[in-house]
Formats: C-alpha cells, structure tokens, sequence
C-alpha cells in the first residue's frame, strides 16, 4: 500500500469526530507529525503520519483560493 502524500492545505475527513463534532481537518505542519487544525472549532492538533493515514476516511478537495480579483465581476 502506498503512503499517502499530504500537502499544506489539504483537507481531510477523519473517521472518529473531534469533540466539536467535526470530521474536517486542514493540513497545516508537514513533518514526522502532521499539523491539522479543525475546520469547525480551529483547534490543533499534531498526529503521527501513521496515526493521520490510518484515521483518513476521506480526502475532500481543497476549497477555492479566495478570488477577489476586482476587475473580474461583470
Ligand atoms: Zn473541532
């Protein structure tokens, strides 16, 4: 099985829910542990990389950059 690659800014969907009652998390911090902040409530947290691949449920695509061009509304 191959190791799942992460990027800052990914979004993830884990199977047990934070005690927010969140399942989404953003990347946020690569290394030996992965840095996920909680969509819902904003709270941190730092897993293991096996600890994160084995929680993933889901990967969910990555929110829009904000585009806030001012000369692109019509
Ligand atoms: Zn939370």
């Amino acid at each position: 099985m191959q190791p799942m690659q992460f990027e800052i800014g990914d979004r993830l969907r884990l199977r047990k829910k934070h005690p927010c009652g969140n399942f989404d998390w953003e990347v946020v911090r690569l290394g030996a542990d992965i840095g996920l902040r909680c969509e819902k409530c904003g709270r941190r947290i730092l897993l293991p990389r096996s600890e994160v691949e084995r929680r993933v449920k889901q990967v969910l695509p990555r929110l829009p950059q904000a585009e806030t061009d001012p000369f692109d509304e019509e």
